[in-house]
């Protein structure tokens, strides 16, 4: 084994056994919970050592680097979730590779991404993004649309040919009423994924929790977590 995949293991196995202590104390089966690993700032080769490693579930947040990477894996049995904000000039782009976009949270991004599907003859998977600082009706300062922009925002994603509508994620807000209250959060968005699987069964993927909080994620319901630093080390810039 070389020097980085032994990291990357033994990385894994104790982001492993967190989720499954959270999970334990909550009171969940381990399998409710995915875990997509945040591979953005990192190389492909660190993507396929991942894979090598049993990972299934890999995000990133710019077109720019995952484009690049998502063509060196494209042998990989991998999903690819992007989780940035998204530009439409990026749609296409990004609906190449990727499964899921977690990031949806305007309708004009809606309308942009369902064209693209249609054209790449593909079912791109669609989670809202929350903003939980935002206020009711707001948007959040790094995308998300505010509680009250959720069903409408739903409706038009499971109305658009190409796309599925997956259920919701949110980033926990640095500022505002949730600001150092990860648990509350989440539990606002658990909540909300209630009242959207009322008109929406199938919608049930609750995405939240990172590095420094999947505990309170799980704790609160999540059924996928998103960790980047703790599997991959601190990023050596800004992403
Ligand atoms: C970077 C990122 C993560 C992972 O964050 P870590 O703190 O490194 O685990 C999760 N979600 C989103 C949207 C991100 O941009």
């Amino acid at each position: 084994m070389t020097d980085r995949k032994a990291q990357l293991a033994a990385n894994l196995a104790q982001v492993e056994e967190r989720i499954a202590s959270a999970c334990a104390a909550a009171g969940r089966e381990r399998e409710e919970v995915t875990l997509i690993v945040v591979t953005k700032t990192y190389p492909a080769s660190d993507v396929r050592i991942l894979s090598e490693l049993g990972v299934r579930d890999v995000a990133e947040n710019r077109d720019q680097d995952a484009a690049p990477k998502a063509a060196e894996c494209a042998d990989l049995p991998l999903r690819w979730h992007f989780v940035g904000q998204l530009q439409t000039n990026k749609v296409r782009s990004v609906v190449g590779y990727a499964d899921v976009v977690q990031s949806v949270d305007r309708s004009k991004l809606v309308t942009s991404l369902s064209t693209a599907a249609v054209r790449a003859e593909r079912e791109l998977g669609c989670l809202i993004q929350v903003a939980l600082d935002a206020g009711e009706n707001g948007r959040g300062e790094r995308g998300g649309v505010g509680p009250g922009g959720i069903e409408e925002l739903a409706a038009i994603v499971a109305d658009s040919p190409g796309l599925r509508l997956d259920g919701l994620m949110t980033v926990a807000p640095l500022t505002g009423p949730y600001a150092d209250r990860q648990q509350a959060a989440f539990e606002r968005l658990m909540d909300l994924s209630t009242d959207l699987r009322r008109a929406h069964p199938a919608a049930n993927m609750v995405s939240a929790g990172m590095s420094a909080d999947l505990e309170q994620a799980v704790a609160a319901g999540a059924t996928h977590v998103r960790v980047g630093t703790a599997v991959l080390g601190v990023r050596p810039r800004l992403g």
